[in-house]
């Protein structure tokens, strides 16, 4: 199947030439007609897979086949992020993909000024990429009119129900037109999102292109045991070793993801951290600098990483096993991406056995363990409860512990004075603030 069988304009065929891509993905080919035609849509689409362009191509082709009389304030089109750096990834893939035709785009997200985002959608713009708080404080100030939406899409919905953004999402559906057409991308279909959907979408196209929870098997994944306090050295012998020129590394908490990145720069291995503590400026810095490859390491929290899209990044370690198992598919995501091969490497020391073998039964299946003789694990160093009894937590059946662990990580993972989204004043004074993440 090749992109020009889709139903596309010669103008987004150029853009996609462009970018190299020779056939569409799975989900590509398979959304892209469905939404053309402008049925709803409840996709399942695991990270990578390419559905970034598999929403975005049909929607440019939709909003270009008309030219409606738009007041400065109204949009035509919505995607809904649960992170700002999702946000600026899927608004830098609509100017790719959009740039031969007319259409004008904005990116709204916390953690930033608002004033030029008021006077970007002024100026008049029909694709808008947000987050939902910033968004709702837009829209709280009349910001921004829905009333003549054509299209809104919950990029990584799972992502923003596991951040708590339901709410926000419930509020700002209530100044959309109920005449819409509704795209969900989620990584997982769970009960949760099942419900949202049916909320949402009208009669769903539904399209699935990997199985529930499965990592992709272009990533080899590999297991090394080896006590906590080798980890760090471990770790720096692998980047040297294996001559890893390009690695993302996950912690479980924003203070080891500094204490590992100070002790990596001391080990003459060029690293940054991300994490929901470091300045919007710092985040975006840190990853340009890792994807220009002038950092070798970048060393990250859960929630700061979702969405990060490197092309062909090699390799992610696991520094730490998360504590919730459908994190694990998603950081690892970050590798092997559109058919590429990945590594993902995990170093697991006593106190992990349990969230490794709750891994194990979501992917249904065992990672290869691979001993390396020099970091043996000292089997006198018995198992520990991992801080704050968050081990207990993944012990307690699989939804309970997602729900807990994640509110967890949310609030460690998260400027504290933004952990709860109270009344619109609340949200005004923390717009400055930022989004989550
Ligand atoms: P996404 O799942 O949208 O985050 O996309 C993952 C990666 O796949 C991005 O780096 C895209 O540039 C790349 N990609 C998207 N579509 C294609 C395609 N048809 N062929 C090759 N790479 C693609």
């Amino acid at each position: 199947m090749s992109f020009s069988t889709l139903g596309l304009s010669q103008p987004l065929l150029k853009a996609v030439k462009e970018t190299g891509y020779t056939k569409p993905t799975p989900i590509q080919a398979q959304a892209i007609a469905l939404i053309i035609q402008k049925r709803d849509l409840l996709a399942a689409a695991q990270t990578g897979t390419g559905k970034t362009a598999g929403f975005t191509l049909p929607i440019l082709e939709l909003l270009s086949q008309s030219n409606p009389d738009m007041n400065k304030y109204q949009i035509r089109a919505l995607v809904l992020t649960p992170t700002r750096e999702l946000a600026i990834q899927v608004h830098e893939s609509v100017k790719t993909y959009g740039k031969y035709l007319p259409c004008r785009t904005a990116v709204i997200y916390g953690g930033v000024g608002i004033n030029p985002q008021f006077a970007a959608i002024r100026k008049g713009v029909d694709i808008v990429i947000a987050t939902p708080g910033r968004l709702l404080d837009i829209a709280g100030q009349k910001g921004i009119d829905f009333s003549k939406l054509e299209c809104l899409i919950l990029d990584e919905a799972d992502r923003m129900l596991d951040m708590g953004f339901i709410n926000d999402i419930k509020r700002l559906m209530k100044l959309m037109p109920k005449e819409r057409q509704t795209l969900l991308f989620s990584a997982t279909f769970s009960p949760e999102i099942k419900k949202l959907a049916s909320s949402l979408l009208k009669d769903p196209a539904v399209v699935e292109v990997a199985r529930e929870n499965s990592t992709g098997e272009q990533i080899a994944q590999v297991v090394h045991f080896v006590d906590k306090h080798r980890k760090r050295e471990l770790l720096s012998e692998l980047i040297k070793t294996k001559k890893w020129e390009q690695v993302l590394v996950f912690t479980r908490t924003k203070h080891g993801a500094n204490r590992l990145t100070k002790q990596l720069e001391e080990s003459g291995i060029k690293a940054a951290a991300i994490h929901g503590n470091k300045s919007q400026g710092a985040r975006t810095k840190a990853l340009a600098s890792f994807k220009a490859k002038e950092i070798q390491v970048l060393v990250a929290t859960d929630i700061a990483a979702r969405g990060i899209d490197i092309d062909q990044l090699p390799h992610v370690v696991n520094f730490e096993l998360p504590n919730v198992p459908e994190d694990y598919v998603h950081r690892i995501g970050r590798t092997g991406r559109a058919g590429n091969v990945g590594e993902a490497v995990s170093l697991v020391c006593v106190d992990e056995l349990d969230l490794l073998a709750n891994i194990e039964k979501l992917i249904k299946k065992t990672i290869k363990k691979v001993d390396i003789p020099a970091f043996a694990p000292d089997p006198n160093i018995k198992a520990e409860p991992i801080q704050k009894g968050r081990a207990q937590q993944s012990k307690r059946g699989q939804n309970q512990s997602r729900s807990r662990s994640n509110r967890s990580d949310k609030k460690e993972d998260s400027d504290s004075k933004e952990g709860k989204r109270g009344n619109s004043r609340n949200r005004n004074r923390k717009s400055n603030r930022g989004e989550r993440a």
